[in-house]
This record gives structure tokens, sequence and C-alpha cells, in this order.
């Protein structure tokens, strides 16, 4: 692991980005604002991070922000994700390398702590980390904040488009996929890492119960308390397919160990646990 020392910031180029709302290019008018070529979208840049959230939907991402941090703190530092998340993202880049090698954009959307964009700039990508929260500084990265359904970004720039653990809280998958088929290059790919995915709905809502129950108990009175859900695998394949991709799974990314684990306790539980598969989407001919 780098220190937090040894991250090295980059500044915005602002060269890479687009409207949110109108997908115009975006010129800096001060060291402070970008503006669309459109003329009346601004966007600040704060502490060198552009807000490239829809102006729309910032409130919503605020009170999404909230439930978040009330959630996280619940959780006292423990990650119990930390090795699922190191086999997933091994896939992730795994795929990517094998079907949009570097260089070119590698778009990590829902970027979180910016460090699978970290790896992907490692491996020779333009790293971009966008998330609704400005991304800390990770060395190679550029970060901006922006959303899932109005991304930031040109049409057909990027190689490859990265969600882990982000696309289940789009608050309109069809919406997101078509935005991540909008940026992504006809010999591109979409990979979607750490989602959950359930077979039945009901499976899904109960799951899915679960954790909102606990960002209420931690707190939480947002979108994530009382909107927070898994996705269900056969809506979601329709929305991939209504969005222009192609799908393909690579199953147990986890591991078989884990896997074996999640199967015992669903049946010993009743309840239908979620898998979190690698989807790899390719824009269809
Ligand atoms: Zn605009």
């Amino acid at each position: 692991m780098e220190s937090e020392a040894a991250q090295v910031p980059i500044a915005p180029r602002g060269d890479v980005y687009a409207c949110p709302s109108c997908k115009t290019a975006l010129a800096r008018r001060r060291a402070d604002e970008l503006i669309c070529d459109a003329g009346p979208h601004v966007y600040p840049v704060e502490a060198g991070v552009p807000d490239l959230r829809d102006p729309l939907t910032r409130p919503h991402s605020e009170s999404v922000l909230r439930d978040v941090a009330l959630w996280s703190a619940a959780r006292r530092g423990r990650d119990p994700w930390r090795r699922q998340r190191a086999r997933a993202w091994a896939a992730l880049l795994e795929a990517g390398r094998a079907m949009a090698a570097p260089p070119g954009i590698f778009a990590d959307v829902g970027a979180g702590e910016a460090d699978l964009a970290r790896e992907a700039a490692r491996l020779g990508y333009r790293a971009l980390a966008i998330d609704l929260a400005a991304p800390p500084a990770r060395t190679g990265v550029e970060r901006a904040r922006g959303t899932l359904e109005a991304l930031p970004l040109p049409s057909s720039c990027a190689r490859v488009v990265a969600m882990s653990a982000s696309l289940h809280y789009a608050r309109d998958t069809v919406r997101a996929l078509q935005e991540a088929r909008r940026v992504v290059t006809d010999d591109g790919v979409l990979l979607i890492a750490l989602t959950p995915v359930n077979e039945t709905a009901e499976g899904a809502d109960l799951a899915a119960e679960h954790t909102r129950r606990a960002i209420r108990v931690a707190g939480g009175t947002g979108p994530l308390a009382t909107g927070y859900r898994h996705l269900v695998a056969a809506p979601l394949r329709a929305a991939f397919d209504q969005s222009g991709f192609t799908l393909t799974e690579w199953p147990r990314v986890l591991g078989i160990a884990w896997e074996a684990r999640r199967r015992i306790q669903s049946a010993l539980t009743g309840y239908e646990c979620a898998r979190f598969p690698l989807l790899i989407a390719r824009p269809r001919e």
C-alpha cells in the first residue's frame, strides 16, 4: 500500500469532461469554475475536483451521501469486503486488459476511494475516478464528482467503463447503462463488479431490507435508508439488452470457498443470497 503522502494528485485537465446536462465540451472560465459550450451550465471546482453532478440531482445525491456517511460511521472502520474486493478487482482488471487493453480512458464510475482507478492508472490507462463525493487523491488518477445517470463525459471516449459496487445505487438502472453505452467506444467494454444480483424480486427485497434496516439503525433517513436495493437477474439482463450491450458473466470471481459458504448459509436460513458475478457488457454490433 502506498502511504497517503505518496498519493500525487493530478490537477484536473478538464479536457476529458463534458457537461452532464447537454454533453458539450467544458472550458475553464476561472480557476474554480468550468462552463459548457452551450453556455448556461456552470460547474464549481472545489479543492481541485470539478463538481460535475447534474445540478437538478444535487439535493438527492447530498441525502444519499448523508446516509452513506452514517452507515459507514456505524461500521467503525470494519471492512468485511476487503478480500472479496481484491478478488473482484483482479478479475475486472484482467477482463479489461483482455478486451480493451491500455492505453485509453478507464472511467471508474462510483469510484469511492479511487483505489481501483489507481490500479488502472498503474496498468497504463488514463484513469478517471467519478463519484457522488469527491474521491481522494490517488497517484495517476483524475477526479470528478458525477452521477451514474448523467455521466460528465463525452460520447465514445472510454475504452473501459467500470462500476464496482455502484450500479445498484443508480436510481434508474437502464438510464445508467445507456449512459455507459454512450461513453464507451464501440470496441470498449463495461465491467461491473460487486453488485448484488438476486434471482427473484422477493429475494432481492428481503436481502436489501437487511441493509436498509442497518442504515436506519445507523440514523439514516434518506434515499438509501428507504430505497437501497439489490438487482434482479432477469430485468437486469433485459436492461443491458435494452441499452445496446451483449452481456456475459464470470461467475465465482469471489472464490469457490466464499461461494460455497454463501450457498450453505442460504440453505440454512432459507434466504436467497445475492450473487456477485463480474458482468462483462460489450457494445452490440
Ligand atoms: Zn451544458
